[in-house]
């Protein structure tokens, strides 16, 4: 009789919020749709597809406007099928049986949830849960003793909206010989990316997607490393891990720097304007207990009962993603935000 690995007898799959609910602050997606000139070019562009052949398995045209939108050479670059897809390859990749990944707490759950897929022992960083800050040198010292060979986090971080400066992004990779992963699925909010330096380190992964700023539906990721380690992902990857279509769709969106960057700064003033009004309700309601400032797309808010207005918010249609005694809220359109402020008022009445 078959019997399921013990490791693989406990996976939870992933549980993103389901359901109808009008209101969509949950899963740090844009909130802005889809204009109707772009949808025509993304159509256009689908239409002329060979349906009937392999997509590029290189990406090539893809990578170059991905790059040319960063300033970044293309040799840097593997496009996956959602960086979701290259966080997985990598941790399965590049850690041999019985190495340890060194993660930190809280980030983003599929880490952890790759890691264990892959039988990979993680070692866990926590943070200080009253500032919800990245401790740079308790991070290094930590990653050291773990002896770990590969660290992962995202800056900023999902789900704290706190970020690493650039200083210490640098100091981290110069003082560790393992490889670090650096998701920056949320930099194009904040400052301080680390693009620019991918080439310079052999030990540095850079990860970005295009879910945050506009195109989650076509699940579209990137890795960029120095040569040596980007040889290595295009190994590794599935030959046609990027569908035609998706390539199609990712060449129009990074062809378009000025709409990509307008959308950048409508979701900033969004999160900022977020930022402030619940700073605001903060300071008449003593359920909310702190409003950490953000350089994501979301806003982290820590609650005395978060669990009930979790479940008061679901009732009334708004989806946020509760995280133990936090609500980690996606900025959204003007009227969404107004929605959930409402909301949040009369159910902290
Ligand atoms: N990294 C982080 C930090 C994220 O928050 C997310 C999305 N929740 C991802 C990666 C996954 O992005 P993608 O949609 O490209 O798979």
């Amino acid at each position: 009789m078959y019997e399921l690995p013990k490791r693989l007898k406990s996976l939870i799959p992933y549980q993103p919020i389901t359901g109808a609910y009008s209101v969509r602050l949950d899963a740090n997606e844009s909130f802005l749709d889809t204009p109707d000139w772009l949808r025509e070019e993304i159509a256009a562009a689908i239409k002329k597809i060979a349906f009937h052949r392999y997509p590029d398995p290189l990406c090539t045209e893809l990578r170059e406007k991905f790059a040319a939108f960063f300033h970044i050479d293309p040799q840097l670059v593997t496009a996956g099928n959602g960086s979701d897809e290259l966080i997985g390859l990598i941790i399965n990749t590049f850690l041999g049986p019985g190495e340890k990944m060194a993660m930190v707490r809280p980030d983003f759950s599929m880490y952890s949830i790759y890691a264990e897929i892959a039988g990979v022992p993680t070692a866990v960083y926590e943070k200080e849960p009253d500032s919800l800050e990245l401790d740079r040198d308790g991070l290094i010292s930590f990653v050291k003793e773990s002896g770990a060979k590969l660290l992962i986090f995202s800056n900023p971080c999902n789900p704290t909206s706190q970020k690493a400066t650039m200083e210490d992004m640098i100091q981290i990779i110069e003082s560790l010989d393992c490889l670090v992963v650096a998701d920056e699925a949320y930099m194009d909010f904040s400052e301080g990316s680390i693009l620019h330096l991918a080439q310079k380190y052999d030990n540095l992964i850079l990860l970005k997607t295009c879910s945050k700023i506009g195109m989650a539906g076509i699940r579209l990721g990137f890795a960029v490393a120095n040569p040596a380690l980007t040889r290595v992902l295009q190994a590794v990857r599935s030959p046609y891990n990027v569908n035609a279509m998706t390539q199609a769709a990712g060449c129009i969106w990074f062809s378009h720097g000025d709409y990509i960057r307008s959308c950048v700064e409508q979701i900033k003033a969004s999160r900022n304007a977020l930022c402030r009004e619940l700073a605001a309700l903060g300071e008449q309601k003593k359920e909310i207990l702190q409003v950490l400032p953000s350089y994501a797309n979301f806003v982290f808010l820590h609650m005395s009962h978060a669990k009930s207005v979790f479940e008061n918010l679901a009732q009334q249609g708004i989806a946020v993603r509760l995280m133990g005694e936090y609500l980690r809220i996606t900025a959204g359109s003007e009227m969404e935000n107004k929605q959930l402020l409402t909301a949040l008022e009369e159910i902290l009445k």
